[in-house]
């Protein structure tokens, strides 16, 4: 048996790993010039998304040996609508620095893995097919999948994002729904360290929104942040993506051909999330390689985790700016709260359950 893995990011990464766990040595190809070559940003991982594991960090480290060190704990989340904020409080889930950043995350995996990586290799399917037994696609472009087997996009993304200085509390994430400049999507602020923070608008590129000029929404988002937050941010760098696609494999592996990250669909659709789910959809396939577990099986549950969130994202995209701020507004209700931050409570999968008959019906 001859494994490749194409692609070094957090899906590609992690299942090298948990092979090398298993004393299997794959060979890693990587089209970029090193680990995480690209525009640093802060991700964030929220438990409230990831029962039954209430600390991914823990359960990855005591249960799959990878090893993480996030760059803070995020204890206090504000929401803001367009007349209403709030905030939960508790162990919410954690932050992290992507790309250059020398604590990313693809950093730490790089250096605890044994074997070295293939750089400035752009290969193709068809070329690591001719050659190896199994190939682990982890390219983190569904457009990659699509050449292979059916990939259903849900929707395409539109992001704009920046580095931003100000003053900042490390354990706090900003959230923003608001229509006017962030139709159907979102903006959030994570926090680098107590002077530096990501600030990134994302929406979705439906047929209504094409006319919307990016550099105005990003404008008003950032004016709205810039007042929510009482405050006057300088920006460091910005950066812009256009049609990241959001969706889902068909099938999670055809023949010895394996789809993770990305490629499978590991982004939860409602707020974008997909680091926890890349790292586990590596290791699952990894297990299946090594003969310890069926990747089919292991990925079912965050299959249905990902059409759970695609009922609440279609739901969500119902209300306007009045219910996002009634929503908003009970959020400060404390039954409401503690049922958003209690980690034995699924509320992706309670939500989307409750939902579903009114958005088949609407
Ligand atoms: C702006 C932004 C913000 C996000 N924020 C969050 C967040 O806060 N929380 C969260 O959980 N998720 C977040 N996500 C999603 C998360 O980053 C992804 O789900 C995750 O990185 C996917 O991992 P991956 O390994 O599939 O792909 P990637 O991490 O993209 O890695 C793919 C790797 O494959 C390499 N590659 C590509 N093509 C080839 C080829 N032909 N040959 C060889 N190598 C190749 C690339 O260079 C790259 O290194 C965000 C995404 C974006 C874009």
């Amino acid at each position: 048996m001859n494994i490749a893995i194409m692609g070094s990011g957090l899906a590609g990464l992690s299942c090298a790993l948990t092979l090398e766990k298993y004393g299997y040595q794959a060979d890693i190809f990587e089209r970029r010039e090193e680990v995480g070559d690209r525009f640093v940003i802060a991700e964030a991982m929220f438990s409230m998304f990831h029962t039954p594991y209430d600390d991914a960090i823990k359960f990855l480290s005591e249960t799959h040996d990878i090893h993480l060190k996030p760059s803070s704990n995020l204890q206090k989340v504000y929401f803001y609508s367009k007349n209403e904020s709030s905030f939960i409080n508790g162990h919410l889930g954690f932050t992290n620095m992507r790309g250059k950043h020398p604590d990313s995350y693809e950093k730490q995996m790089e250096s605890q893995l044994k074997g070295k990586i293939k750089y400035n290799q752009n290969v193709t399917y068809e070329e690591l097919s001719k050659e190896y037994t199994h190939i682990v696609l982890a390219t983190g472009d569904p457009l990659d999948t699509k050449k292979i087997q059916a990939y259903d996009v849900a929707f395409k993304a539109s992001f704009k994002g920046a580095v931003i200085r100000g003053d900042f509390n490390r354990t706090e994430a900003h959230v923003f729904f608001n229509h006017d400049y962030a139709p159907k999507g979102m903006a959030y602020l994570l926090p680098h360290s107590d002077c530096e923070a990501s600030l990134v608008l994302v929406y979705p590129q439906y047929p209504e929104n094409e006319h919307l000029d990016k550099d105005q929404l990003w404008k008003m988002c950032w004016e709205d942040c810039c007042k929510r937050l009482d405050q006057e941010f300088a920006i460091i760098n910005e950066y812009s993506i256009k049609d990241y696609r959001i969706g889902k494999t068909e099938t999670d592996r055809i023949g010895n051909t394996f789809f993770i990250g990305n490629c499978w669909g590991s982004i939860t659709p409602v707020f974008g999330f997909g680091q926890f789910e890349s790292m586990l959809t590596g290791i699952y396939a990894a297990h299946d390689i090594a003969g310890v577990g069926d990747y089919t099986k292991l990925v079912k549950p965050l299959s249905q985790s990902y059409h759970d969130s695609l009922t609440l994202r279609r739901t969500m995209e119902k209300f306007n700016n009045d219910h996002l701020d009634l929503i908003t507004k009970s959020i400060n209700i404390q039954l409401i709260e503690s049922m958003i931050t209690n980690k034995d409570l699924n509320l992706m999968k309670i939500l989307s359950r409750i939902i579903h008959p009114f958005s088949r019906k609407a």
